[in-house]
């Protein structure tokens, strides 16, 4: 065999198992069709944070007038935010490369795909390998609706040319209420466009009410229980017909309806790989698919697709393989933040989820800085704890900084922490973020008010 290890695609999962397994010794191959560090690097995580940034940006000197600066929010230059952003991850691309290098795994930039379970033709090239690991990620599809080809999806949004007048994005799932938040802040007229009454479907209740009043505030349009008829061009605008029969006038129609993985022409098949109906790769706990020696990892798995859980398992599977220290990962009490203005972060379960008799705790404020600069915004923050074990079941929060709190407070969680472990700690002064340990006062039990109803 030419390789103990070859890895197909090489975004955060692939990358880091390749590193891994080539630092554990390994004969490793990997093969990337388009760009290092994949979707997160070049297309997802990373340049949305830096457009979530411009955004904010605006909205910060327009609150820096309440403390005194005098400071207009004048123009936005979209191409040049365009260029840092773009200058940032062609660092970002050569890091991930140096990285594989360095670690000594043997570079394909070509596409990859299997002839039988241990061959796979890497351009054009036949590579055999022991085991293979399938880590290509996912890509946006788009609703097949009459007119759907003249829409964009989030790929093609960090790519724009211009910033539109006009936006209507279609999905309340994270990337929409993000990429909502970012061209309000920059100053387009944006339409936000779901099905569900509330935006974040699978949310705390809560947090997608307090997220709806964020928006709102922010100056989205908001379209709830409403659905995509077609899109019809007139000259350069676009004309969006909506299932409540009105018509949207708008220059950029924006699909953030949904990923699906990414298995086609892979050739599963000749492997004898199963895949699920949307074509997620199937795969136990130790992330092998149907075909013992070959695994999948990451978004082309469909189960918790955020980069922190693909890179966590491309770990896994080279220490398990190659470095001698067999481990699971496990998608329990994963953390996980929307970059919306202000963001959302949350881990554990939602109050809906809760058990019967389980406290809850909620506190809605207007964050101090706010209270100077005027802007109508606040923030929430709830816990749940268990009536039995009294240990921490889900903490939620939208505000300012969320992500940053959360990251700390999931620790806690992870390590089993009660409420009376919040209780007894001290509070960091003044922050946002003392309120979740001086959260004294109960708001409801649940299930109480279902008995009262
Ligand atoms: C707009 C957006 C925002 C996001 N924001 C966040 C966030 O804030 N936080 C977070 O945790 N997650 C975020 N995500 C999700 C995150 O990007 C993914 O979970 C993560 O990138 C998954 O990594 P992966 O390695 O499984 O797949 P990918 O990163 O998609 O990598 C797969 C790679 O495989 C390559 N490939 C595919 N087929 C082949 C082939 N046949 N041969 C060779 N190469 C191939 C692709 O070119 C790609 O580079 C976001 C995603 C999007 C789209």
């Amino acid at each position: 065999m030419d390789f103990d290890l070859f890895v197909i695609g090489g975004g955060s999962a692939g990358v880091r198992c390749a590193r891994i397994a080539a630092g554990h010794g390994a004969r490793v191959g990997i093969a990337e069709q388009r760009f290092w560090g994949g979707t997160c690097v070049n297309i997802g995580c990373v340049p949305k944070k830096f457009m979530v940034f411009a955004a904010e940006y605006g909205m910060s000197a327009e609150d820096a007038r309440g403390f005194g600066w005098d400071i207009a929010r004048g123009a936005h230059h979209w191409p040049q935010l365009i260029a840092a952003k773009d200058k940032e991850i062609a660092r970002l691309n050569e890091i991930y490369l140096r990285l594989l290098n360095q670690a000594g795994a043997q570079i394909f930039e070509a596409k990859a795909r299997f002839i039988d379970a241990h061959t796979l033709d890497v351009g054009g090239e036949r590579i055999t390998a022991e085991r293979i690991v399938v880590a290509t990620g996912g890509h946006p599809v788009r609703p097949d609706i009459p007119g759907a080809e003249l829409s964009i999806v989030s790929d093609d949004a960090f790519y724009l040319p211009a910033l539109p007048k006009r936006v209507a994005i279609i999905g309340g799932g994270y990337i929409g209420v993000e990429f909502a938040g970012i061209f309000a802040g920059l100053g387009a007229e944006t339409h936000l466009i779901y099905r569900q009454p509330l935006p974040l479907r699978g949310f705390d209740e809560d947090i997608r009410l307090g997220l709806a009043d964020a928006l709102q505030a922010n100056g989205v349009v908001l379209h709830r229980d409403t659905t995509p008829e077609s899109i019809a061009a007139e000259g350069e605008e676009k004309a969006l017909a909506l299932s409540d029969l009105s018509v949207l006038g708008t220059d950029l129609v924006f699909f953030a309806t949904g990923r699906v993985p990414n298995v086609t022409g892979l050739g599963l098949e000749a492997a004898g790989i199963k895949v699920a109906e949307n074509g997620a790769i199937a795969v136990n706990e130790d992330l092998a698919t149907s075909v013992p020696h070959i695994y999948a990892i990451g978004d082309v798995t469909d189960r918790l697709n955020l980069t922190p859980v693909a890179t966590a398992e491309g770990h896994a599977v080279a220490d398990s393989l190659f470095g001698n220290r067999p481990r699971k990962v496990s998608l329990a009490n994963v953390p996980t933040a929307v970059f919306s203005i202000p963001p959302i972060a949350t881990v554990g379960i939602t109050e809906a989820e809760a058990p019967q008799g389980a406290r809850v705790f909620v506190t809605r404020f207007t964050p101090m800085r706010h209270n100077i600069s005027g802007r109508p915004r606040k923030t929430l923050m709830k816990l749940i704890a268990d009536a039995t074990t009294d240990k921490i079941l889900g903490i939620h929060m939208l505000g300012e900084d969320a992500p940053e709190i959360i990251q700390g407070l999931a620790v806690a969680m992870t390590a089993g922490a009660t409420k009376a472990d919040f209780d007894r700690t001290i509070g960091i002064h003044p922050t946002a973020a003392e309120e979740f340990v001086t959260l004294r006062t109960q708001t409801r039990i649940v299930g109480d008010e279902i008995a009262g109803a």
